[in-house]
């Protein structure tokens, strides 16, 4: 038999796992924990996400619609020695494929995970600036777990409302924020949160993820309004209305 030179590739990428446990950590926010077959042996910085296989690419469905087979979340917890990998989901008001796998998965379940992938992690800087809604927190999470104590953290973090602020790791504290049933979707709550939130001169930096066209205002206001240099802000659009499976 032939072997695919491309599936050995990246078949070192891949990972079986099986659900050991999930539920819910706000009224919206679900999390999932995972535990590989095989030790995990990946070099990985927090805040990191994999890529989770909800369909089969090889499939008939995954062959016609290959952009409907992979989606991405953030690893919120990585515990090598148990081979352990936590995620944290949001659960918005929808019906893409990731949101109804996630919201179902059951202890039991398998799932093939591609690991670990992304530059969407902090870098020594004077101070660090974090903006996102709940599925931005899922990533600041491990990204602040990961800060030294004393390091200067400013942030902004919007969810719908006080029972939907995912408990943030850490000693450090990012202000929240809340949109009362106002979109997520270019947020006003963060653009005007923003443009008054007090933050020290010199050369910190951003992390912006979640909502593509908030992170984008968050970053025109840095940049145009308070003289940011682009390449001090990180920004990662987790997703957009209407676009499936931004990776
Ligand atoms: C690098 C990266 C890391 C990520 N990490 C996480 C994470 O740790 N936790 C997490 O919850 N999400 C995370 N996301 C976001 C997650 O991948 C998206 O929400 C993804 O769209 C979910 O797939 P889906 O199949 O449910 O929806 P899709 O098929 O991708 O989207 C369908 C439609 O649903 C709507 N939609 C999608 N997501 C949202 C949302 N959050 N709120 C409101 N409407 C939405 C949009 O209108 C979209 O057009 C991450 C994304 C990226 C790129």
């Amino acid at each position: 038999m032939t072997r695919n030179p491309l599936a050995g590739a990246f078949a070192k990428y891949r990972l079986e796992a099986t659900v050991t446990d999930a539920g819910m950590v706000t009224p919206t926010m679900r999390r999932i924990r995972l535990v590989a077959d095989e030790p995990i042996d990946f070099a990985y910085v927090p805040g990191q996400h994999v890529r989770v296989q909800i369909n089969d690419p090889l499939s008939v469905s995954g062959l016609l619609r290959p952009g409907e087979t992979l989606r991405t979340y953030t690893i919120w917890e990585l515990v090598p020695e148990e081979r352990a990998v936590e995620l944290r989901v949001h659960l918005y008001d929808g019906d893409g494929i990731g949101l109804k796998w996630m919201r179902a998965a059951a202890s039991g379940e398998r799932v093939t995970l591609w690991w670990p992938q992304g530059d969407f992690f902090t870098r020594p800087a004077p101070f660090h600036l974090f903006v996102g809604e709940e599925t931005a927190g899922a990533a600041f999470g491990p990204m602040l777990r990961a800060l030294d104590p004393s390091a200067v953290v400013y942030g902004l973090l919007e969810s719908e409302s006080p029972e939907h602020d995912l408990p943030m790791p850490g000693p450090h504290r990012l202000r929240r924020v809340y949109r009362h049933g106002a979109p997520a979707a270019s947020s006003r709550t963060l653009r005007t949160a923003i443009a008054e939130l007090e933050l020290p001169d010199g050369d910190g930096a951003a992390y912006l993820a979640g909502e593509a066209r908030t992170c984008q205002m968050v970053r025109d206001h840095l940049v145009r309004e308070r003289g940011w240099d682009r390449r001090s802000i990180k920004v990662k659009p987790f997703w957009a209305p209407g676009k499936r499976g931004l990776h």
